[in-house]
């Protein structure tokens, strides 16, 4: 239940209250038993609930059926996690995944319909009858299935055509040496928010560079002055319904692709350990279970004083508030400590005072700790990323 209101809150509902029902057998019908169903009734009536969701699969008939008798919008498991899908696919192919996902669990709900709709003409009229006295139900359904049917065929061609560009869209951006840091973790650990901050934190001057890439990668300058990109990915979750995988993945292709991962987790969860474990099981699904990763435990600003003061950061894990932005500077320099591209080296340089390009270079790309000015050139003491140093290196001393 932690998880499904975890879920929920996600989709951005308000939790109002929560049921079990322990049942030997479902009810076909409705799924829960009559008396549970009044009680909900009664609860999400005087709740002034607008919807209730089942962490169950329902079948077609089972959602119409609770729907007719507790007179709310009624969703199961399933929908709840294609909601939240839908908001989080913000690149094509993601979106176009999770379009396909809605239509495919849509399809079968309306031909449940159909299968009413003609037994019900059959029963008044006999069978399928001539022309023109088929009821309008079945003809409208007609009419939805093929246009499904057609809009799906038609978004599986897209998939296949975005795939084509994206990839050479990354083979461009790959031609730039920046690595990319992947937000894993996780629904609702906070990987959103750590986004924002680390994105707010590592403000970049020339943000154009990247301004055509998706909302959820965004490029962030590291404290040695590299860049990376960061990218936010939708949460993992346990069970995730088996008609959900493919899209569930298209949303997480960064994560394939990334240098360093990061680890969110909620440092206040209860069910932590169950989810570390899911998030592996994820991880080595898409193969990325061998890549370099820090934990991030976030939310410590919800820990009791003490508790938080006993936190020690290793090698492995460190402790934020993404929300308070604490100990956001010490993860900027793990994930610069942890990158292996765009090598950084200290060196001395010499660069005259007129070459203003290469000392904006210096200035804007690599980290000065010394500089000082004698006869027309600036000395300077500076850790310079390997592409910078490329551009710079007639000025350096020996
Ligand atoms: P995501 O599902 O992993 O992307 O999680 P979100 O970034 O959407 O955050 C889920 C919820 O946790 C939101 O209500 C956030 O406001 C909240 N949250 C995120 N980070 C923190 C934090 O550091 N402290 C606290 N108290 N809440 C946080
Ligand atoms: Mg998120």
């Amino acid at each position: 239940m932690a998880e499904l209101r975890e879920l929920a809150t996600s989709a951005g509902a308000d939790v109002v209250g929560e049921f079990i029902q322990l049942r030997e057998k479902p009810d076909p019908a409705t799924l829960i038993g009559r008396g549970k169903l009044q009680e909900i009734a009664g609860a999400a009536a005087s709740a002034q609930a607008d919807l209730i969701i089942f962490d169950h699969d329902l079948s077609p008939s089972q959602q119409r059926n609770i729907e007719d008798e507790l007179n709310v919008r009624v969703v199961d498991r399933t929908q709840l996690i294609l909601d939240i899908f839908a908001r989080h696919a913000r690149t094509r192919e993601g979106q176009l995944q999770v379009e396909l996902a809605q239509l495919e669990y849509l399809l079968p709900r309306l031909t449940g319909r159909g299968i009413e709709m003609s037994q019900i003409a059959g029963t008044a009229g006999g069978g399928r009858g001539p022309i023109g006295t088929r009821g309008p139900g079945e003809t409208q359904l007609e009419t939805d299935r093929r246009k499904i049917a057609g809009r799906i065929r038609h978004i599986q061609q897209q998939v296949e055509h975005v795939r084509r560009t994206r990839a050479q869209q990354r083979r461009r951006r790959e031609a730039v040496p920046v690595a990319t840091v992947a937000l894993v973790g996780y629904t609702n650990a906070g990987k959103s928010t750590l986004f924002n901050t680390l994105t707010r934190a590592g403000v970049l001057e020339s943000p154009r560079l990247f301004a055509t890439l998706d909302p959820t990668i965004r490029a962030v300058q590291l404290p040695s002055r590299r860049k990376v990109l960061v990218s936010d990915t939708v949460g993992f979750i346990r069970n995730l319904p088996h008609t959900l995988v493919t899209s569930f993945r298209a949303t997480l292709e960064e994560v394939q692709r990334a240098s360093l991962l990061l680890v969110v987790s909620d440092v206040t969860s209860p069910v932590a350990s169950e989810q570390d474990a899911q998030v592996e099981k994820v991880l080595r699904e898409l193969e990325a279970q061998d890549k370099p990763r820090l934990r991030v435990l976030n939310k410590i600003d919800l820990l009791p004083g003490a508790r938080r003061d006993a936190l020690e950061d290793d090698v492995r894990t460190v402790h934020v508030s993404a929300i308070r932005g604490i100990g956001i500077s010490a993860l900027l320099e793990r994930i610069d400590g942890m990158l292996q591209q765009d090598a950084l080296s200290r060196v001395k340089l010499s660069v005259p005072q007129r070459e203003g390009k290469a000392l904006a270079l210096l200035e804007g790309s690599a980290r000065v700790f010394s500089r000082e000015y004698r006869d027309g050139f600036v000395d300077l003491d500076a850790q310079v990323p390997e592409s910078v140093l490329r551009k710079v290196r007639p000025f350096v001393r020996d």
